[in-house]
């Protein structure tokens, strides 16, 4: 094959007009354009099917992209990310579709969100800057629409990589702050380990956001803007920001209080999002949560394959055996206990709480009900008992949305109490009222947090092929993803935030199989999957280049193994 000139593709596509769609297959192949190189590397079936998946590569020496942009990881992301966002507003304007039947006209790329996440969509090195488009081929009926497709590739798309892929032609101004704030983010969790913290969130941050469907920052002249209380105040030292003043979160047990509507939860969610980036303006540009930290929630319903739950659950009705835990539908309580349970497993170094979203009879037995029913009928040790011994034994943070329950308070290193959207050091406030008024209640933590058995999956378990022997393998949006037979329900898996995250953990389930005959356990798999991506990027997932896939944590990897029905292990 090698490379072809582009008067070749044009000539092709002359000879191909007026056919039947299946004869576009013939224009796949490498294309000289002068100023870049086109890449069709797969060639839909037919117009309404999934777009066809293009390359174009310009070198980096005519890209004219400094050095400085691509310093280190942090920019190279933070780069690719600015790229993808201009190249999808271009290519909005320039073309929009409407070409003929199904997708035709479509030149598109994977389009982000406030996130800045490491993605497929382009790949810059030393040597070049890759964007990888999706292009819906045109056609009239399903007769190729060779013209068409002739303005497509030789206007159109020379048009959007002109304007999108060199630096002469970008806001450079725009391009800078994209890089350097995803530099001061990453440096800012770097150093939350040695300051023992688990979060940080900068002063003057903006932490609402426009509707719970909506991630951008809440645009109101009143929202208010956060500020540390002193007595939780760390100054982080940023490459570019320099000395940035903000509220730590200390490891340890740390309780989120106040009256309803005062900003709670809006907190803890900057918290799960802050295992990310974001992007500049976004209000939570600088606040950053340690990268394994995970949130938790309640989920009836899901599947639970063989967890030992006994720190929490024991003694169910029946004798049925909680050291290694299995249903198909979990209750409330069950299933946040497994959740827990797991996500410690896979290596959470914090665990976010709230009581929005989780089972009271999970959090919470106080006083009265210890007196109605006695321990040995009651089979959930509630949380308040085990949150101390998480973190003494097992060095897990727990940071937790407590607004109902004042029994918290015996057992929490600090209190921040959320006052009309504003932290205040409520510790010693908290401290005092737990010694004047006891609550009376007996613990039952018993004398250790429990076991946490390693697991280890069996390969014949996760099966990517359908009774029709093809391979299925795909997300259907955000919250699911079909595996072979399988449906992967992912709701409560609220920090996958981009359906390219969804896609990845689909293939990197997958990936995971792989190294499963080696009977690694569910950390190590992940972990190695994690590895190996950080080693040779993303494109290591699929066996095609694909511009949809964003990068993905092993916690949630984890999770989403844990969530598949089929799933089989045996304990280690
Ligand atoms: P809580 O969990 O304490 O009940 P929420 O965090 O759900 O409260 O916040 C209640 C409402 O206030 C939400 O609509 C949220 O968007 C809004 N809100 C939160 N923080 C701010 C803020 N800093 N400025 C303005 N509005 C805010
Ligand atoms: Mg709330």
């Amino acid at each position: 094959m090698g490379i072809k000139p582009a008067d070749a593709l044009e000539q092709e596509l002359k000879r191909i007009d007026g056919k039947g769609y299946k004869a576009y297959k013939d224009i796949a192949g490498e294309y000289d354009f002068k100023h870049f190189i086109l890449f069709i590397d797969y060639v839909q079936g037919d117009p309404f099917a999934s777009p066809s998946r293009v390359r174009v590569r310009v070198a980096r020496r005519n890209s004219g992209f400094p050095q400085d942009t691509t310093a280190n990881k942090s920019r190279t992301v933070a780069l690719a990310d600015f790229l993808t966002r201009r190249f999808f507003r271009q290519s909005k304007t320039v073309a929009k579709g409407g070409r003929g039947t199904g997708k035709g006209g479509m030149i598109t790329i994977d389009n982000p969100g406030q996130q800045i996440l490491e993605r497929s969509s382009f790949l810059i090195n030393d040597d070049f800057v890759e964007a990888r488009c999706f292009v819906g081929l045109p056609a009239f009926g399903r007769k190729i629409a060779g013209r068409d497709a002739t303005a497509m590739f030789f206007s159109e798309l020379p048009e959007i990589v002109h304007s999108s892929m060199f630096f002469s032609e970008l806001d450079q101004q725009a391009l800078y702050r994209h890089i350097k704030t995803a530099e001061d983010a990453d440096a800012a969790r770097s150093t939350l380990s040695e300051k023992e913290l688990i979060a940080f969130i900068a002063d003057q941050s903006l932490l609402p956001r426009r509707s719970g469907i909506d991630d951008r920052p809440l645009d109101d002249p009143q929202a208010v803007l956060f500020y540390s209380d002193k007595a939780f105040r760390v100054t982080l030292d940023l490459p570019n920001n320099g000395p940035t003043p903000g509220m730590g979160i200390p490891r340890g047990v740390t309780l989120i209080a106040g009256g309803g509507y005062h900003g709670k939860s809006t907190l803890l969610h900057a918290l799960e999002r802050g295992v990310y980036n974001h992007v500049p303006d976004d209000g939570r540009h600088l606040a950053v949560t340690a990268k394994n930290a995970i949130k938790i929630r309640a989920c009836d319903g899901r599947n639970i394959e063989k967890t030992d739950i006994s720190s929490f659950i024991s003694n169910l009705p029946m004798h049925k055996d909680t050291s290694a835990f299995s249903t198909q539908n979990a209750s409330g309580s069950t299933s946040q206990a497994a959740n827990i349970i797991e996500a410690v497993e896979a290596g959470a170094q914090a665990i976010l709480l709230d009581e929005d979203t989780s089972a009271t009879n999970f959090m919470i037995r106080d006083h009265r009900m210890q007196q109605l029913v006695a321990k040995e009928r009651e089979p959930i040790t509630p949380f308040i008992d085990k949150v101390r011994q998480l973190y003494s034994e097992k060095g897990v943070s727990t940071v937790l949305v407590m607004g109902g329950s004042g029994d918290y308070f015996n057992v929490a290193d600090r209190v921040i109490r959320m006052t009309e959207y504003l932290p205040e050091d409520a510790t010693e406030a908290a401290k005092a009222i737990a010694g004047a008024d006891p609550v009376g209640r007996r613990e039952e933590g018993g004398t250790g947090f429990g076991r946490i058995a390693k697991r280890i999956p069996i390969e014949q378990s996760i099966s990517p092929y359908r009774r029709n022997q093809k391979m299925k393998i795909s997300a259907r949006g955000l919250r699911e993803i079909l595996f072979g037979e399988t449906e992967i329900d992912l709701t409560d898996i609220e920090q996958i935030v981009d359906p390219s995250q969804t896609r990845a953990v689909a293939h990197a389930i997958y990936h995971a199989a792989r190294y499963m005959k080696d009977g690694m356990c569910l950390q190590e798999l992940t972990e190695k999957v994690i590895a190996d991506i950080k080693e040779k990027g993303i494109d290591v997932l699929t066996p095609h280049v694909t511009g949809d896939l964003a990068e993905i944590r092993s916690v949630d990897l984890a999770g989403a193994l844990n969530r598949m029905r089929t799933l089989q292990v045996r304990q280690g």
